[in-house]
């Protein structure tokens, strides 16, 4: 074998290898200039692109502009603007500071930069790099003040990463997804992109006192925002702010979760598990929250050298990071009860002439429920036929109703309208329809429950307390009841024979491969199938879904969820009244009641005047 001797790598040598880190594909490098615009304050950026950016990409700023002198070193390995010393390094303000994006994207393409600056009167200036070495030299150029860079022919004298690059519909993707993740931190820059001649996204800038609202809107879509809630919340030094989707606006993919620290776009594992476990209540395992959330701390406790491309970050107190993000999302989507959600949950009705069917829709300015998932609770047309076929005297809404004049609850308003004072937020029970949803009358219409959803958050809300409090109480069975397991599953209920008890379940291993279920908790109802709970719970302490810094945690949870589940009444069950009116009463007690355990919604309201148009009434 024969040895080189050890050398100093070439510059631009230097500037192809460290591109390697910074400069993946096109949406790479409009990442980098997108933040070098901000960086420069520009209130304008224009991007640029032709054939998904490989061909090319020019961005067009109208920021501070760089002056002749410094035109050449800003495409200079580690020539930077923005920090000096390793003092500054500890608390950066700028989205740059490395002072290697420049260099190594022009060692990796045909890299120009025309400038002029904003004060003084030096005209504008270009030059082009090639990440080496060599400072090149200024020639004189058309510019207004502030910079474009464009950047041509990508890797071209990199074949093996041109190879790597895919479609053009896919970079052209990638650039449209960073692009929107910029834009929706920075309202306040009007912000356009086209593609090949054809403008794509326009965004005009929004006033600071505006709240962000509107580029919210336009970059996340109407349905977001009409099941956001907004969040504001800070401790310890730090400031959250944003908006959260309502569990019922749930993904089936992460693509609508934006988190941005000190106006920094981050994509942050930390910050993942904290949100996945605020709403890991409400929040089918499956599902994936929504947000836009921007955290502003001391940027001396944020270390975001942690990765070149800057997407990572490290929080110097990270437990204390967690913690906080955690209350502040859990306790906003706990606040979410009836008292205050009536407006959100209504539904208006409108009659077709043609089929006599209803059609139940969002109020607010939504068109329909969002999510496929959310249709189990819009009525069927069933049941909407049902509510309509008011001759039928054994079924329907007026079987229901004339049911309702015979009971003792208070009932104010038959058959006057009520003023609202003295009912209940959902009101009284009116009775069942078809075993699956109550109906019952509150001050603005009618509501309608979905019976078991309801119930199972009611009953998960209150073992979660007991379980809180200390221990779920434990009420042991007369006859013990015999499971057979696996001997996987037998070993488990074994090891955690102490944890179980935590959460009301009596268990022994009574053989290789059976357990023995002694008590259960006393919170739920008797008849609940023994052997099946034990089994789903097993199955869930088995399952290993690690998710730092909740992992007991979040099985506890999806435990008592469970048993919850198991314990709930089931469709098709009769209620009494009264049993219907307790459960009204539990759910205007009982946090998160406006959402079942899997985000779907437990209750909707038909507002009177939406009956009234149906009817036809007052027009
Ligand atoms: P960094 O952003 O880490 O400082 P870059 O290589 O991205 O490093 O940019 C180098 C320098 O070039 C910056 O520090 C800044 O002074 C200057 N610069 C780059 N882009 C612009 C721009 N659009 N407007 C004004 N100055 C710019
Ligand atoms: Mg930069």
């Amino acid at each position: 074998m024969t040895f080189q001797s050890i050398q100093v790598l070439p510059a631009q040598l230097v500037s192809q290898i460290a591109a390697g880190e910074v400069v993946e594909r096109p949406a790479s490098v409009i990442k980098e200039l997108l933040e070098n615009s901000m960086d420069a304050g520009a209130t304008r950026i224009d991007v640029e692109l032709e054939e998904g950016g490989m061909r090319l990409m020019r961005v067009r700023d109208n920021g501070s502009g760089v002056s002749k002198e410094e035109l050449p070193l800003a495409l200079a390995r580690h020539a930077t603007s923005k920090i000096s010393n390793l003092m500054d390094l500890d608390g950066i303000h700028t989205l740059g500071f490395r002072g290697e994006a420049l260099p190594s994207i022009a060692a990796v393409s045909r890299l120009q930069m025309t400038s002029r600056r904003h004060d003084g009167d030096a005209g504008a200036w270009t030059v082009s790099g090639d990440g080496g070495d060599q400072l090149a030299t200024p020639q004189p150029a058309a510019h207004a003040a502030g910079t474009t860079v464009e950047v041509r022919d990508l890797f071209y004298a990199v074949p093996a990463r041109r190879k790597f690059l895919k479609s053009e519909r896919t970079e052209l993707r990638h650039i449209e997804q960073l692009f929107r993740r910029i834009a929706l931190s920075r309202p306040a820059i009007d912000m356009r992109m086209s593609h090949n001649g054809k403008e794509m996204l326009r965004l005009r800038p929004e006033p600071e006192s505006s709240g962000n609202s509107r580029r919210v809107a336009d970059l996340c879509g109407e349905g977001f925002m009409a099941h956001a809630l907004p969040l504001t919340h800070s401790a310890a030094g730090m400031q959250l702010d944003g908006w959260i989707a309502q569990p019922s606006f749930s993904r089936s993919q992460p693509d609508l979760q934006y988190f941005y620290v000190n106006g920094r776009m981050v994509r942050d594992k930390l910050v993942q598990s904290a949100l996945r476990r605020a709403y890991a209540d409400v929040l089918h395992n499956q599902r994936h929250p929504a947000f836009v959330l921007f955290l502003s701390l001391d940027p001396r406790q944020v270390d975001v050298n942690a990765h070149p491309t800057k997407h990572e970050v490290r929080f110097r107190e990270s437990r204390l990071v967690y913690e906080f993000l955690y209350h502040a999302v859990h306790s906003a989507i706990a606040d979410e009860r009836p008292q205050d959600a009536a407006g959100q949950h209504a539904v208006q009705l409108t009659a077709s002439d043609q089929s006599n069917t209803v059609v139940p829709q969002l109020a607010g300015g939504v068109s329909g429920y969002v999510q496929p998932r959310q249709s189990a609770m819009a009525l069927g047309v069933a049941e909407a036929a049902a509510l309509w076929a008011t001759n039928d005297k054994s079924s329907g809404l007026l079987a229901a109703a004339s049911r309702q004049s015979t009971h003792e609850h208070p009932i104010a308003d038959s058959p006057e309208r009520s003023d609202g004072r003295g009912t209940p937020p959902l009101g009284f029970a009116l009775g069942q329809l078809h075993g699956i949803y109550i109906l019952a009358q509150n001050a603005q219409g009618l509501v309608l429950v979905d019976m078991h959803a309801a119930h199972e958050r009611v009953l998960f809300e209150r073992l979660k307390r007991a379980h809180h409090a200390g221990a779920v109480p434990v009420q042991p069975l007369l006859v013990p009841v015999n499971v057979s397991v696996s001997e996987h599953d037998a070993s488990l209920a074994e090891e955690h024979a102490e944890a179980l008890l935590e959460v009301g379940l009596k268990v022994d291993r009574q053989g290789p491969q059976t357990v023995v279920v002694r008590g259960l908790p006393v919170l739920m109802n008797r008849q609940v199938d023994a052997q099946q709970l034990l089994r789903d719970v097993l199955a869930d302490l088995g399952s290993d879904e690690a998710v730092a810094g909740a992992g007991l945690a979040q099985k506890v949870d999806a435990i008592l969820g469970n048993m919850a589940c198991k314990d709930a009444v089931k469709a098709h069950r009769l209620l009494s009244i009264d049993e219907m009116n307790a459960l009204l009463r539990d759910m205007e007690n009982t946090e998160r009641s406006g959402q079942c355990n899997h985000g779907r919604p437990t209750w909707v309201q038909l507002e009177l005047s939406a009956l009234d148009r149906l009817f036809m009434r007052g027009q």
